[in-house]
């Protein structure tokens, strides 16, 4: 193992064969990017069922994504994750 970033799909973040999975690609991008106090639900209910979730929320917090739902958490809930994981 190596330091446990490989996700159920075997790939790794650093892969970016992984967004060729994104489930988001296939529905509307626009809900990802809500407008600023919007409903982030419909984007976070797509990540539920998107396999490769693990490695684009891994992708999204090592890059500082700043916008945007990723990996089913908005840029609050990473922000806090962030905060409890360093
Ligand atoms: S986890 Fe969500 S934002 Fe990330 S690729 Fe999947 S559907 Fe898109």
């Amino acid at each position: 193992m190596t330091g446990g970033l490989t996700g159920l799909s075997g790939l790794t973040p650093e892969d970016p064969g992984w967004q060729e999975l994104a489930l988001c690609a296939q529905t509307d991008p626009e809900a990802f990017f809500p407008e600023k106090g919007g409903s982030t639900r419909e984007a976070k209910r797509v990540c539920q069922s998107c396999e490769v979730r693990q490695e684009c929320l891994e992708y999204a917090l090592g890059n500082d994504e700043r916008f945007g739902i990723w990996g089913g958490l908005s840029e609050r809930e990473r922000r806090r994750l962030k905060r409890r994981i360093s």
